[in-house]
């Protein structure tokens, strides 16, 4: 298993097939200029501080660091380039007048990291580590975000929470602080490090993630980020590119258009259409199986394909558990509900609870479509 880092982490969290498609298939991602502006800004940070002895490089010098990193690669315009230019220059300006007079040297710069979480190697760079007058350690990490952190961001960081895990184990010390550095407004947002329960949370999601990697579970999972920059492999995007592709299809390509707006015509219909609806429904559905698509477009509509799974359980084997245990009537006439209160009744043995989870299973399963409206190319 290859080591993961927290950007491959949270890229499975988001969407497993995201992931894939990047890190296992191998694709790139599109340049953006707000990458590039981060790259050069995380390079001026490391510049300032990884310094042999104090002090610091001047402005000057960080100013002319600055020009040499520049990266022009991803910007929409030379406009759009150059107002970022001046703005990083701005922002540097105020960075050398904050942390000039008070610096100090940091314990690390850009540590590269890697530990063992049970089986699976998580890597990372912490761009700084600073030893406190406590004795312990702070966690910095350098942000260009547009907006300042909420202390609701800060709590749920998980980034923050693996490189608390990283340092301990690298130096020993207690982490007592961690930091995200909002470079924009030269503002450091600071909270007290994680308790263990939620390092070992943070643990076992690396393990999960591995897990999910290693057994090849790479669905794809819709979010606000959506679509990434690999829409032509994505069952939500790919059927708008398959003209493109040249592909032709079970469903006659021209036809699954049609399909698309015969089938919002239906919805607005009296009653009586219902069932000619069901029945492009069911092809559509068919369609979208067969070729492993989750989304179809038409001209002006798509239509969003899913499965919907009802679980529950099965009376014989839930019976043959709760009888010798004397709580088959607790769950009388063998209704769900009750069951699924027992379930989390804590006076009930953890282990009969937890056999009954295990006992939950798909009952039935309908495909579904959901009409979306496309706002012009879109
Ligand atoms: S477009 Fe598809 S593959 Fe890309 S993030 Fe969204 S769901 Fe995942």
């Amino acid at each position: 298993m290859r080591a993961l880092s927290y950007t491959q982490i949270s890229l499975y969290q988001n969407c497993p097939l995201c992931y894939k498609l990047q890190y296992i298939d191998g694709l790139e991602s599109k340049e953006k200029g707000y990458f590039s502006f981060g790259t050069t800004m995380h390079d001026c940070a490391e510049y300032f501080f990884k310094v042999k002895v104090p002090p610091p490089p001047s402005l000057e010098q960080m100013l002319d660091f600055y020009e040499r990193k520049w990266l022009s690669e991803g910007y929409e315009s030379a406009e759009e380039e150059a107002e970022y230019k001046a703005y990083g220059r701005e922002m540097l300006t105020k960075f050398c007048e904050i942390h000039q007079p008070d610096f100090r040297m940091p314990i690390a710069v850009e540590h590269k990291f890697t530990i063992d979480i049970g089986n699976v190697k998580l890597t990372g760079r912490i761009d700084r580590v600073d030893k406190l007058d406590s004795g312990g350690l702070a966690v910095i990490d350098y942000k260009t975000n547009l907006e300042l952190f909420t202390k609701e961001y800060l709590d749920n960081d998980l980034q923050l929470t693996l490189y608390q895990l990283a340092v301990e184990q690298s130096w020993f010390l207690p982490v007592e602080r961690l930091t995200l550095y909002h470079f924009r407004s030269n503002t450091p947002v600071s909270c007290p490090p994680r308790k263990p329960a939620r390092l070992e949370e943070a643990r076992r999601l690396v393990l999960e993630v591995a897990e999910g990697i290693q057994a090849g579970n790479f669905p794809a999972t819709e979010s606000g980020r959506c679509p990434c920059d690999f829409p032509q492999y994505c069952p939500y995007y790919k059927h708008k590119f398959a003209p493109e592709r040249g592909e032709s299809d079970v469903l006659d390509e021209a036809a699954v258009p049609q399909s698309v707006e015969r089938y919002v015509a239906l919805q607005k219909e009296i009653k009586g259409l219902e069932l000619e609806l069901d029945e492009l429904k069911q092809t559509i559905a068919d369609y979208c199986q067969a070729q492993g698509l989750n989304r179809v477009f038409g001209k002006g509509h798509a239509l969003t394909y899913k499965m919907v799974e009802r679980g529950g359980y099965s009376e014989p084997e839930v019976r043959a558990l709760l009888e010798p245990a004397g709580l088959w009537p607790r769950v009388l006439g063998f209704d769900q509900y009750k069951l699924r209160e027992l379930i989390k009744d804590e006076a009930v043995a953890s282990e009969l609870r937890k056999k009954l989870t295990e006992l939950k299973q798909v009952v039935s399963a309908k495909p579904q479509l959901w009409v979306r409206r496309l706002a012009g190319e879109e």
